[in-house]
C-alpha cells in the first residue's frame, strides 16, 4: 500500500490544468504581462537588488549589492522551457470516472454535439506556464484558421448611454453592442475543438503526465482519518513502507476497483453530481427508457429509438427541455441527421450570451467585478453575484443565428415560458403524449424527450462526499462548499476543491476553463507548503535554503493571489 503526495479526483480540465500546474515552479498564467514582468523580476533580483521600501524607506539590503543587475529578466519565457519542466518530484495519481485518460467526458460530450468550436475565449484554458498560451499554441502551429472571432463582441467601447439605447432597441440579445476593448481583440476568438485538444494534448506531454497518472477509476468515498483508525492491515502495510506514525492522518480514497491513500486530495470533480431528470408526472424513473435521455447521458443524436423511425422515413418529433447552448446543438445536429422537427421548450426567455457568464465578468471590468466578489462581506453575497451572473443557460449570438435559421424553415418549434406538464407513453406507437403549462400549446407525439436540463450541484448529496460531511462538516451554501480562501475544505482538512466546487470563492467562472486554471493556481501553492511540511521536502528541488525562507512568503501571496496583489508587491520590497 502506498501513500501519495496528492489525489486528484477528475481528469477533466480541472484535473489537467491541477496536474500540470504542480509540475510547473514558476506561475505566470494568471498575470498581466506586467505582472508576470514583474514578479519574476522581484523572484530573481528580490534578494540580490537593493529595493527601498515606498512606506518605511527602509532599504532592503544594508549595502549596496556587491553583483550589479544582468539584463536577463529572468523570466521563464527567456530562460527556455527546460526550467519549467523541471519535475519538483510530487507523487500524484488521477482518477477519473469517465475514462483512463485526459479528459474523456468533455472529448465524449462535444462528440456527441457535434461541438467545432469551444464558446470561451482564448485565455480560458489549461496551460499554467503563460497566460497567452493557447493563442501562442495556435501560431506557433500555425493554426491561426482555427480561431472562430466573435463578431459584434469587440470594437470600439461606446458609451453607457449609447450601450442602453441600443440594448433597449435590439430587445432580446442581453448584452448590446460591443463590451470588449479594441485592442483586447486577440483575446476574443474562440479555438477549435481540435486546437484546444492539441494544445491540452501538448500541455500533458510538456509536463509529463500522460495516461500514466491516470486510473480509470469511480470514487465512492473519501475519508480522513488517523492512521490508527486504520484497519489493522492497511496500517501495517503503511507504516512497513513509511514508518509513519499513527497519529497523523491521511486520506483514505475508496473506488469502484479498490482502496487508495493520499496525504492530499483535489476534487477536480465538474458539477459532482449525476445528471438528474425533473419528477414529471408519467416519466419512469425506475429504468432506462428508450424514449428519454438526459442531454449529458446521449450516447448518439438522434438517440437509438428515433434512427429506426428515419430510417423507415416516418416523420419524427423531438422535443428539449432546456434554454442554454447544448439544446441548439442538439436540435441542430439532430435536425441535420434526419429527424424531422424538433421543439424546443424553456421555463423562461430565450437570452443570448457570447459565454456562459455576463461578458462583464469576462471583459474589462472583470478585475473590477472579481474584486467586489472576493471583498463581498458575506457567502450568501457571493452566491448571489454568482447566480446572477451565470442565469441560466444561453445560447451564443453564432448559435441564435443557426436557432433562427430553422425557427423560419419551421424546423424548430420554439416554446419560451413554457414547462412540460406530465406526458403519457404509447407502448404501441413508442411515442410521448405530452401536455404543458399553457393551454394553448398542442403538441404533436414525441419520439424521444431529451432533458438539456443541465447538472445541479450540491455537495451534500454527493455520494462519495458524506463521510468527509458528517466526520468533518463545514457550512454549505446553495449546495457549495465554504472553503478557505485557499480552496481547502478546512485549516484541519487538507481536501481542496476546484472548479465548480470552488464557486465561492472563484466566483463565476469557477464552473469554466478560467475556473480551472485559476483554481489550479491558488490550490498548488498551498499543497506544495503542506507537502513541506508533512515531507520536509523543498518546495522547489534547486532552491536554496535562502531561496526558501519565509521572505518568500510575500511572493507566495502575490502569486497565489491570495491577499491584495499591490500589497504583497510593496511588502516584497517594492
Ligand atoms: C457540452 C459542453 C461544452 C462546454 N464548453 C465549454 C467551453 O467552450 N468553455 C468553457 O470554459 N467551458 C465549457 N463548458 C463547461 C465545462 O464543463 C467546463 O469548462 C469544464 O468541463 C470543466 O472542467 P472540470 O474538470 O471542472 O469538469 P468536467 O469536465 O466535468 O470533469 C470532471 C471529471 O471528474 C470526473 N468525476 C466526477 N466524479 C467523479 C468520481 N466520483 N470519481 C472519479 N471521477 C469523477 C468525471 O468523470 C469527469 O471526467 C462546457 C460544458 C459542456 C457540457
Amino acid at each position: 500500500m502506498h501513500v501519495h503526495d496528492v489525489l486528484i479526483v477528475g481528469a477533466g480540465p480541472c484535473g489537467l490544468a491541477m496536474a500540470a500546474r504542480l509540475r510547473e515552479q514558476t506561475p505566470s498564467a494568471t498575470f498581466t504581462d506586467d505582472e508576470h514582468q514583474r514578479y519574476h523580476w522581484i523572484r530573481k533580483h528580490g534578494k540580490k537588488m537593493n529595493i527601498k521600501n515606498w512606506r518605511t524607506q527602509e532599504n532592503s539590503l544594508p549595502t549596496p549589492p556587491s553583483t550589479p543587475d544582468t539584463s536577463d529578466c529572468g523570466c521563464d519565457q527567456h530562460e527556455g522551457a527546460a526550467a519549467r519542466r523541471t519535475d519538483n518530484g510530487i507523487d500524484m495519481l488521477v482518477l477519473d470516472a469517465d475514462g483512463a485518460d485526459w479528459m474523456a467526458k468533455w472529448h465524449r460530450l462535444f462528440k456527441t454535439f457535434g461541438i467545432v468550436h469551444l464558446r470561451s475565449p482564448m485565455f480560458f484554458h489549461v496551460d499554467p506556464s503563460d497566460r497567452d498560451a493557447l493563442l501562442g499554441y495556435a501560431y506557433e502551429t500555425e493554426r491561426e484558421d482555427e480561431l472562430y472571432a466573435l463578431p459584434g463582441c469587440v470594437g470600439k467601447g461606446i458609451s453607457k448611454h449609447r450601450k442602453k439605447k441600443k440594448r433597449n432597441a435590439m430587445g432580446r440579445m442581453s448584452q448590446g453592442g460591443p463590451e470588449i476593448d479594441e485592442r483586447d481583440r486577440k483575446d476574443y476568438y474562440t479555438p477549435s475543438t481540435k486546437l484546444f485538444a492539441a494544445h491540452c494534448e501538448q500541455v500533458s506531454q510538456r509536463y509529463s503526465i500522460g495516461k500514466e497518472v491516470i486510473r480509470h477509476e469511480k470514487v465512492m468515498d473519501i475519508e480522513y482519518q488517523k492512521l490508527a483508525n486504520l484497519q489493522d492491515a492497511q496500517l501495517d502495510a503503511l507504516q512497513t513502507e513509511d514508518d509513519l506514525v499513527e497519529e497523523r492522518k491521511v486520506f483514505k480514497v475508496t473506488t469502484d476497483k479498490g482502496v487508495r491513500f493520499a496525504n492530499i486530495v483535489v476534487l477536480a470533480v465538474g458539477p459532482g453530481n449525476a445528471p438528474s431528470i425533473p419528477s414529471i408526472p408519467g416519466l419512469e424513473h425506475s429504468s432506462a427508457h428508450a424514449g428519454y435521455t438526459h442531454a449529458m447521458h446521449l450516447k448518439q443524436i438522434p438517440p437509438p429509438n428515433m434512427v429506426s423511425k428515419i430510417k423507415m422515413k416516418a416523420q419524427t418529433n423531438m422535443l428539449i427541455i432546456g434554454g442554454g447552448l447544448s439544446s441548439v446543438q442538439i436540435a441542430d445536429l439532430a435536425l441535420q441527421r434526419g429527424v424531422s422537427r424538433v421543439y424546443l421548450m424553456m421555463r423562461g426567455p430565450l437570452k443570448i450570451k457570447y459565454f456562459d457568464m455576463d461578458l462583464e465578468w469576462v471583459g474589462k471590468f472583470r478585475n473590477f467585478n472579481q474584486a467586489a466578489f472576493w471583498s463581498a462581506d458575506t457567502d450568501e453575497e457571493r452566491l448571489e453575484m454568482y447566480l446572477e451572473a451565470r442565469n441560466g443557460g444561453s445560447v451564443t449570438p453564432r448559435y441564435r443565428k443557426v436557432l433562427d435559421g430553422h425557427l423560419n424553415t419551421g424546423k424548430i418549434v420554439l416554446h419560451n415560458f413554457t414547462t412540460l406538464e406530465s406526458v403519457k407513453w404509447n407502448e404501441i406507437s413508442e411515442r410521448w403524449a405530452c401536455t404543458t403549462s399553457s393551454s394553448d400549446i398542442c403538441l404533436p407525439p414525441i419520439d424521444h424527450i431529451v432533458f438539456a436540463t443541465g447538472v445541479q450541484t450540491d455537495i451534500r448529496t454527493m455520494p462519495f462526499m458524506q463521510s468527509i460531511l458528517r466526520d468533518h462538516p463545514i457550512e454549505i451554501m446553495g449546495g457549495f462548499p465554504c472553503l478557505t480562501d485557499d480552496l481547502m475544505w478546512s485549516d484541519e482538512v487538507p481536501l481542496f476543491a476546484s472548479g465548480r466546487l470552488g464557486a465561492l470563492r472563484l466566483g463565476p467562472g469557477a464552473p469554466n476553463l478560467v475556473g480551472a486554471r485559476i483554481g489550479a493556481e491558488r490550490i498548488s501553492w498551498n499543497v506544495q507548503d503542506l507537502l513541506d511540511k508533512m515531507n520536509g521536502r523543498r518546495r522547489t528541488s534547486g532552491q536554496s535554503e535562502d531561496e526558501s525562507d519565509g521572505g518568500d512568503e510575500e511572493l507566495a501571496e502575490y502569486a497565489a493571489a491570495r491577499s491584495n496583489r499591490y500589497n504583497s508587491l510593496v511588502n516584497a520590497g517594492g
